[in-house]
């Protein structure tokens, strides 16, 4: 049966260069890194290596590159982490009476970020939401607006992981920087950034960028999945999550996944040699798409802006459509897409970036997304054109008989 991937977005399929990188961790190289010995000093060396490669990509120190099971994981300890780390200190940023802290967001985040912060406000903290526009933009202005002395953090994604939009984050970065020069202890608020859809596509330079952590993971890069990374500034201060044997400068205790860390490099590696021409080539794909979707769905929209966008990603609303259904009669036709979030899927819940855009909740419940990546071709796209048609013309048309 014919399967045609575009959910590149949900996870990617496993590099075989990868793959072959990380198969000696497994077995013969199975060493702890903390151990003495020579298995263990080979399974330390892997890892400072892996750590040096990730760090020469994003421009920073190799210190400053803290191995973490997931984006998720990584996102959690640089929102928490910051935030807790002044609760334990018992400090106040500034003279702003009775507040905890502050910190901004915005709407449109992954799940990893927005329940983060669900769980700081629970905890007495304060959370600004910033708004996107209607193309799903943060506007740095209004960033600068949200804030205040007591700002601990700002955490804007640098890629939507549903509708693909690029914000622009070396702004942000430098708004954040002046706002910080006028605070009386110079390092706060801190910035962070979501880049784990980023980091296929966009370029990773953290001294570009201004930011002060940044989160990847492998699996959105062709790497495995359950590991990612967190960049953390030196200087910058975090509560852990995790407690135990101090591995990772304390920031993350546990014995590393060494084979998982070395495929994440070599991941990350591939994507930065392959960037520039993947790019060109899924953006043009992503284009045809887009056209050819609107040219044939009257009734279709394309979420998101058109061309601050990542190069894999299409997002449309029908509305009327059931984007769950649609997903199931998709992929009964061989072609794998997601509506929302992929983990939100289970849920019927419409999806908070959608509506975010000002968009109904008709629209935002008929959302489809289909991302591409490196096996993609341009059949698989008329292929898959062609299955929604079909789709549309079963389910909305039977919605239409009722
Ligand atoms: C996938 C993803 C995450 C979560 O990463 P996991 O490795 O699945 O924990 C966070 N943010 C964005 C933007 C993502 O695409």
């Amino acid at each position: 049966m014919t399967l045609i991937y575009l959910d590149y977005a949900a996870t990617t399929p496993l590099d075989p260069r990868v793959k072959k990188a990380m198969q000696p961790y497994w077995s013969e190289d199975f060493g702890n890194p903390s151990s003495l010995h020579d298995l263990g000093r080979r399974a330390k060396k892997a890892i400072n290596e892996a750590r040096s490669k990730i760090a020469a990509t994003l421009h920073c120190r190799s210190e400053e590159i803290v191995f973490t099971g997931g984006g998720t994981e990584a996102i959690n300890l640089a929102i928490l982490g910051a935030a807790r780390y002044q609760a334990k200190l018992g400090t106040k940023l500034s003279l702003v009476p009775d507040s905890r802290g502050h910190l901004i967001t915005t709407k449109i985040e992954h799940h990893a970020v927005l329940r983060s912060m669900e769980e700081l406000e629970q905890e007495g903290y304060e959370v600004t939401y910033i708004e996107v526009s209607k193309g799903g933009l943060v506007n740095p202005k209004n960033i600068a607006q949200a804030l205040r002395p007591d700002t601990i953090l700002v955490s804007v994604m640098y890629a939507n992981n549903e509708i693909g939009t690029v914000q622009p984050i070396a702004d942000i970065g430098k708004i954040i920087k002046t706002h910080r020069s006028h605070q009386p202890d110079k390092s706060y608020p801190l910035f962070f950034t979501d880049a784990c859809q980023a980091a296929g596509y966009l370029d990773l330079n953290v001294e570009k960028s201004g930011v002060d952590m940044l989160a990847i993971n492998g699996s959105k890069i062709y790497g495995p999945k359950g590991v990612g990374a967190l960049y953390v500034r030196k200087g910058v201060k975090l509560e852990p999550l995790i407690y135990g044997g101090g591995q990772e400068r304390g920031f993350r205790s546990g014995t590393e996944n060494v084979p998982a860390i070395v495929g994440l490099a070599k991941a990350l590696e591939i994507a930065e040699k392959e960037k520039r021409q993947g790019t060109s080539r899924l953006g043009k794909l992503r284009d045809y798409f887009i056209k050819k979707v609107l040219d044939e769905i009257p009734e279709a929209e394309l979420n998101g802006d058109p061309e601050k966008r990542l190069p894999n990603n299409v997002n449309i609303s029908i509305p009327g459509l059931e984007g769950e259904v649609a997903v199931v009669y998709l992929d009964e036709r061989g072609v794998a897409c997601s509506t929302g979030a992929a983990c939100s899927s289970v849920e019927v819940e419409p999806s908070h970036v959608i509506l975010a855009l000002g968009k109904s909740r008709e629209h935002a419940l008929g959302s489809l997304r289909f991302t591409l990546g490196r096996h993609t071709k341009k059949q698989d796209i008329d292929y898959a054109v062609a299955a929604l048609i079909k789709t549309i013309s079963i389910l909305c048309g039977r919605r239409r008989k009722k």
